[in-house]
């Protein structure tokens, strides 16, 4: 039997796997960083054994409460995730499971790893509408990728969305996929409108070395990308530092940052209300869209979430806080859980692609409802 984690996004320190009663495992803290949570690993030749498999410093991950009634995901054909069955006892989380096959893959939630990244940037460059910018490169070299969608008639809007600053958070890439697709539709009439009124600027994925590495929560200089906006750097946050300038060449008038949130099981958007210059438009819009993604799909609700900053109390090193307070427009940050959902749960997959994927098609239809008030 074998435990290994040595390819793209993944993540595990196998301590002992020499018997399928006692496997030991650790998650590794992301480099030059004390965050940790995400993990991604196989265990190959434990075909119809059943393994007892326990991750030991689950405890002092960076969001605990992430545990609780959460569900580790597992698959076999790295298509098809399904959740299984998971305790956590405070300091141990702890799954049984007989594989039916000699390699089963375990991951904190479906991986999107940095080849299926290169996949959808490579799928939407099939689209005319669609060119690619290479904004710059990562610490290890990597490019960052900005889709730019339109034709880029003068006067219009310029829509960004963002995904992945946190890389563990795959559920943003997932959500990506059903962004991109339905707006890259051609036979969609919601797209097709937006498209006429609006450039939309998109990074899919912020942060290609944390995904690839495997981390929770930052680049590989062990730096947390959304609290650089007020002071990137090229030596500490370059991600940051470009999708920047090219926020200032183009403006923004519209901007959805999507993460995943460990503790808490529903999908919620954080508004900007604690900006300094926050104002009654900013506040009508942000309304307005959360009413409209509710109404356009119901795995998004209003009820829960973060409390909302007290004016003038924002972290204006938030991407979202920043953009909203340096452009004026509506920018907010979208949240969606690693667990199931509170409110519309499903018992095999939990909150899932195929669900991070709706809401991004969802997302749509809430902006259709707020872009001619954008400006
Ligand atoms: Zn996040």
């Amino acid at each position: 039997m074998k435990i290994s984690s040595s390819f793209d996004g993944g993540n595990i320190i196998c301590l002992d796997c020499s018997s399928p009663e006692n496997i030991t495992l650790e998650i590794e803290k992301d480099n030059n960083s004390d965050f940790f949570q995400w993990f991604f690993f196989r265990l190959s030749e434990g075909k119809d054994e059943t393994c007892n498999i326990r991750i030991l410093n689950a405890g002092s991950a960076s969001y605990p409460k992430g545990w609780e009634h959460y569900r580790v995901v597992a698959s076999y054909d790295r298509y098809d995730w399904f959740r299984i069955p998971t305790d956590f006892d405070g300091n141990v989380l702890s799954f049984l499971h007989r594989p039916e096959r000699d390699s089963v893959y375990y991951a904190y939630f479906p991986p999107y790893s940095i080849e299926m990244h290169h996949n959808l940037i490579s799928k939407c460059l099939n689209s005319t509408v669609t060119s690619l910018g290479v904004l710059g490169t990562t610490l290890d070299g990597r490019d960052i990728d900005l889709l730019r969608i339109g034709t880029s008639i003068k006067n219009k809007l310029n829509l960004w969305a963002i995904a992945r600053q946190h890389p563990g958070e795959t559920m943003a890439e997932w959500w990506m996929e059903g962004f991109l697709g339905r707006l890259l539709d051609g036979k969609d009439p919601i797209s097709e409108t937006l498209l006429e009124k609006a450039n939309f600027y998109v990074v899919p994925n912020m942060n290609p070395d944390g995904s690839f590495r495997g981390h929770l929560r930052t680049n590989s200089a062990g730096i947390n990308l959304n609290r650089e906006w007020q002071k990137p750097s090229l030596e500490r946050s370059p991600e940051v530092f470009y999708v920047r300038q090219r926020m200032e060449q183009t403006g923004v008038d519209f901007c959805l940052d999507v993460h995943g949130d460990e503790a808490i099981p529903y999908n919620f958007i954080a508004g900007s209300e604690g900006i300094p210059s926050f104002s009654e438009k900013q506040a009508k819009l942000l309304k307005k869209f959360k009413l409209a993604l509710r109404h356009a799909n119901s795995d998004f609700q209003l009820e829960e979430g973060y409390p909302q900053n007290r004016p003038g109390q924002a972290n204006l090193n938030i991407g979202a806080n920043w953009i909203a307070e340096r452009f004026g427009c509506l920018s907010m940050t979208l949240e969606q859980p690693f667990k199931d959902l509170g409110n519309e749960p499903l018992q095999r997959q939990g909150w899932s692609p195929a669900r991070c994927m709706e809401l991004g098609e969802s997302c749509l239809d809430a902006i259709y409802n707020v872009i001619d008030k954008l400006r």
